[in-house]
């Protein structure tokens, strides 16, 4: 059988697969986006139940479609999401192969192009797109014991509190997945413990505007890298619960106990380090500078949004931050389970080309490769902050199908003499 040809290949079919199917095809690139599962398979079984869109309707989605159903103000349940991109796809026509993988992609000898193996044969194709996603590999970190007859699930895997042997649960991570699934077991009755490390904490909305809203007028979202030392600072948002600002205190005071970063855990007791308050200082910090930039932004532009002096009242230090435990014993506490809310990590051991750096990350300019026919899109920070947002990838995914239709222009030039007898 013949070996199936193809311009431009897409590897995989969440929000970015598809937003670079639209782009293709609106640039008349012949394309297939291979999907190993369904379109937007993550958004259906790699997320918890509860699980609403941090960002409004309004917001969260690609320039071309609203949400059915969903006011602009509403956060989307995450069904609903992966719903929207079927549709999506399905309007576009995109050119969706779902159920196969792709397992090798290696480049050419001595002619253009990629050899990819996938589940279903072999594909020739000119280019490849990896859209495999910000958030691929599940990230456990080495403390995590082994044994002790803990329950232990990364974030991705927590489905709901059901889920959990009965007892005290340590949730490990105050990102946006670990404070709402530690806020989700305190409302089931659990006994929380939540360890917050550095994180930044906007405001859900202030004036009137959401937050999604202040960061775009302030131009925030396209901000091009992260700040020198804040690599492994996460964003506190949610929007569970009709979107409410994530507050560490009032969750320490709804009976949320919080303790500093975890240190380790060894012979049945875990070690928090010293950092709770300096942690919600710092993200106090951040809350308080949005607020600052808003109000400039308001008063520069002489716009009529509602003050809101309150949004910078705390509550009171909860005692649990006034007196940090730096050590615990999990029996003793009554801890069954441990949930690490604590991030991902990338895996391309499927792209076997000269495009990463030597501690494995995509060398590339928002997008392109330094591997010329190889492109990533949906990549945390690809071109600017916003770039592993729904909305955000949009934007990348044209870049690149603009790169790649000025690259098939470049090849199908004939040179000057043929070019010349054209115009003849
Ligand atoms: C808990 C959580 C909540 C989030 N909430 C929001 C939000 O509210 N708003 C927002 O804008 N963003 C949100 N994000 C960020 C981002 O929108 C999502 O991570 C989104 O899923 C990223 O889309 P993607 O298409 O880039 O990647 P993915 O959704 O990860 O899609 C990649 C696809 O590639 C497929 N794939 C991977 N490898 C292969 C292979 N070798 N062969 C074939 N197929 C393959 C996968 O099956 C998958 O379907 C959230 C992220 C998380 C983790």
């Amino acid at each position: 059988m013949a070996t199936e040809k193809i311009d431009t290949l897409v590897v995989g079919a969440g929000q970015a697969g598809v937003a670079m199917s639209e782009h293709l095809g609106n640039a008349g690139i012949p394309h297939i986006v291979l999907e190993r599962d369904r379109i937007a398979e993550r958004w259906r079984t790699q997320r918890w139940d509860s699980l609403v869109a941090n960002g409004p309707a309004w917001h969260d989605r690609f320039p071309g479609m609203e949400f059915s159903g969903d006011g602009p103000e509403d956060f989307v349940p995450k069904e609903r999401v992966a719903d929207y991109f079927v549709a999506y796809a399905e309007r576009i026509k995109a050119p969706i192969r779902c159920g196969v993988e792709v397992l090798k992609v290696t480049r050419n000898e001595g002619r253009p192009g990629f050899a990819v193996e996938t589940s279903q044969g072999v594909i020739e194709a000119e280019r490849v797109v990896s859209a495999t996603g910000p958030f691929q590999r599940p990230v456990i970190p080495a403390i995590a014991p082994k044994d002790g007859g803990l329950f232990q699930i990364h974030s991705a895997n927590y489905r709901n509190p059901a889920q959990l042997p009965d007892g005290a649960v340590l949730v490990v991570g105050a990102g946006s997945s670990g404070t709402q699934i530690a806020d989700e077991l305190r409302r089931a009755g659990r006994q929380v413990y939540l360890s917050v490390g550095a994180h930044e904490r906007p405001p859900r909305a202030y004036r009137g505007r959401d937050f999604v809203w202040w960061l775009g007028v302030l131009g925030l979202w396209d901000i091009e890298a992260m700040a020198p030392g804040t690599e492994h600072v996460t964003i506190a948002v949610s929007g569970a619960y009709g979107g409410r600002t994530v507050d560490f205190r009032r969750l320490a005071h709804e009976g949320v106990t919080l303790v500093g970063l975890t240190g380790g855990i060894a012979a049945g007791k875990v070690s928090f380090q010293p950092n709770l308050a300096e942690n919600i200082a710092r993200g106090d910090a951040y809350y308080l500078s949005l607020l600052d930039k808003a109000d400039a932004y308001v008063r520069r532009n002489g716009l009529d949004l509602p003050e809101e002096p309150d949004a910078r009242r705390f509550l009171p230090d909860p005692d649990c931050v006034k007196n940090p435990i730096l050590e615990l014993d999990l029996a003793r506490a009554g801890i069954t389970s441990i949930i690490w809310a604590t991030g991902f990590a990338l895996d391309f051991s499927w792209l076997q080309v000269d495009a990463f750096d030597e501690r494995g990350k995509p060398r590339h300019q928002r997008g392109v490769s330094s591997e010329p026919g190889v492109y990533f899109v949906g990549l945390p920070w690809l071109s600017r902050r916003g770039s592993s947002f729904i909305w955000g990838v949009w934007h990348d995914a044209k870049h690149v199908a603009d790169h790649i239709a000025t690259q098939r222009k470049y090849r199908d030039y004939p040179g000057p003499q043929q070019s010349a007898e054209n115009v003849a």
